[in-house]
């Protein structure tokens, strides 16, 4: 079995960030693959020139870059996991719930597609070639979500995570059993016709681990 580190959330730091995310890797002999932000804080993907050209030399000594979200937003393409909001305050969460319908109005096939046709887009235009991954910000997703990466020709996913306890550490629930979570296969495996899943091994806030 092949195992792949990723990182998520690239694209909108200085340069000099992802040149030391990807030297460290190197120093340990691994070539990560990098989830790169269409739409940040510093605007479009590949705006910021320094950046991509740190990004094109990671490129060039083998690491990979796939893409992420369109802009990060909350319930992007669907809810979050629940283990994943319980870092979130009561509260929030109580509110979120309250809200679900009126969330869930902005999520669909079409809305999705057009996201992730938004998305491509960008990234091509800064990598100059087509994503073959994606993975949603925070995991938002949902049925509707694998629906348009199949209508997008994204082949692959990476939204499952196999075992959840190293994020229940983040949010401070150092009591629950480290149990796989049931129903998340240890290996690739289909979502729909058009899109595999590559699930998570595990996910923290520092990055995290992908198989392949
Ligand atoms: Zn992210």
């Amino acid at each position: 079995m092949r195992f792949v580190i990723t990182c998520d959330d690239a694209g909108h730091q200085p340069p000099e960030t992802q040149s030391r995310a990807d030297g460290f890797f190197e120093s340990q002999g691994v070539r990560a693959s990098f989830f790169a932000v269409p739409y940040g804080k510093s605007g479009a993907l590949g705006e910021d020139k320094r950046w991509l050209a740190a990004a094109h030399a990671a490129e060039q000594r083998g690491h990979d870059f796939q893409l992420h979200a369109l802009d990060h937003s909350v319930f992007e393409f669907g809810w979050h996991p629940e283990w994943m909001m319980a870092i979130l305050d009561e509260e929030t969460r109580r509110r979120f719930a309250e809200e679900r319908d009126e969330i869930a109005r902005g999520w669909g096939r079409e809305i999705f597609g057009e996201k992730l046709r938004t998305a491509i887009q960008v990234f091509e235009d800064a990598f100059g070639r087509r994503p073959l991954v994606f993975r949603s910000g925070a995991l938002s997703q949902s049925a509707e979500l694998y629906q348009a990466l199949g209508d997008v020709g994204i082949p692959y996913s990476s939204n499952q995570v196999v075992n959840p306890g190293g994020w229940s550490y983040i949010a401070g629930n150092y009591d629950l059993p480290l149990d796989w979570a049931p129903g998340v296969p240890p290996r690739p495996y289909q979502v729909t016709g058009q899109v595999v899943e590559i699930p998570m091994t595990g996910a923290g806030q520092a990055g995290s681990a992908a198989r392949g």
